[in-house]
């Protein structure tokens, strides 16, 4: 499958990595929209929050990691999480993916 998050997480492409462990994978976005941003992944192909469906505890893993991973960058005075899913939601990687950004204010409502 021709997905470049599944490339990512077996190694086959590099990215800047801040978290791994068996199940999942955070690393920088190539395309920074704030001083921190992080995307973070399941390793397995899962196309979108929507496929994900049933898998709670995958999900819940995703986002206590995701919590941590905030700590872990200095991002204690707040951050955002977003999942983009479908063709609405502009998801662009079709690879189940949060965005972890953080280190400005952020605007609101989202565009
Ligand atoms: P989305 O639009 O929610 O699907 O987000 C996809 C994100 O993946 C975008 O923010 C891109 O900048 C990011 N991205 C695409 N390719 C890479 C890559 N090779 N390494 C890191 N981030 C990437």
């Amino acid at each position: 499958m021709d997905c470049i998050f599944c490339k990512i997480a077996n190694g086959d492409i590099p990215a800047d990595v801040v978290y791994e462990d068996d199940e999942i994978m955070a690393f920088r976005d190539l395309s920074p929209q704030a001083p921190v941003h992080v995307l973070i992944i399941p390793k397995k192909h899962i196309a979108s929050l929507d496929e994900a469906g049933t898998d709670g505890e995958l999900l819940g893993h995703l986002m206590t990691k995701t919590c941590e991973i905030a700590a872990g960058l200095g991002l204690e005075n707040g951050y955002r999480v977003v999942n983009n899913c479908g063709e609405d939601g502009m998801q662009t990687v079709r690879h189940i993916h949060f965005h972890l950004l953080g280190g400005r204010k952020m605007g609101w409502p989202p565009g």
